[in-house]
């Protein structure tokens, strides 16, 4: 798709610019990390992640996936979300750059993620925004509960993947 090799571009770019000025190694790991991330749609964790570079044959140590997450959370590309009720906090991610502001439901049986948008989000960040002279940069709105999808994993039978 056209649309998505011109981000995968913007986030290359943006990976060499980012390395430059903070004078670390360009190294072919993390475009090899980065073009993984952008290649996928979901919100996946750091070992998701380190298992898809080994299924692809890609030798990079599970440190090096990690740290290169938390390089991509810093420079802008990856975004990072804490799942999870306080015992049990997850960090997923996602790719960043090309993706508009969105919510989150996370199901708590499967733990599957599904994306909404919704315009009244933006009216209400702008509207609490100015009655409280705040000027918001970013918010986080994530719903819990239990998907009702005939292919949920909870439900007898299903071993659907966790997205
Ligand atoms: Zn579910
Ligand atoms: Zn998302």
């Amino acid at each position: 798709m056209e649309e998505s090799q011109s981000i995968l571009a913007a986030a290359r770019i943006r990976l060499e610019k980012s390395l430059l000025e903070k004078g670390l190694r360009r190294s072919s790991e993390r475009f090899a990390i980065l073009d993984e991330v952008y290649s996928r749609t979901d919100h996946f964790d750091a070992e998701d992640l380190y298992l898809a570079m080994q299924q692809k044959s890609y030798p990079v140590s599970r440190a090096t996936v990690y740290n290169t997450l938390e390089v991509f959370v810093e420079y802008g590309l990856v975004q990072r979300h804490q799942f999870g009720d306080e015992d049990n906090i997850k960090s997923r991610y996602e790719k960043s750059l090309g993706r508009q502001q969105h919510g989150h439901l996370v199901c708590t049986d499967c733990h599957r993620v599904k994306e909404f948008c919704d315009p009244r989000l933006h009216f209400i960040k702008t509207n609490v925004g100015e009655s409280l002279n705040f000027q918001v940069q970013s918010h986080s709105l994530v719903f819990y509960g239990e998907c009702t999808d005939v292919d949920c994993e909870t439900k007898p039978g299903n071993t659907s993947v966790n997205n």
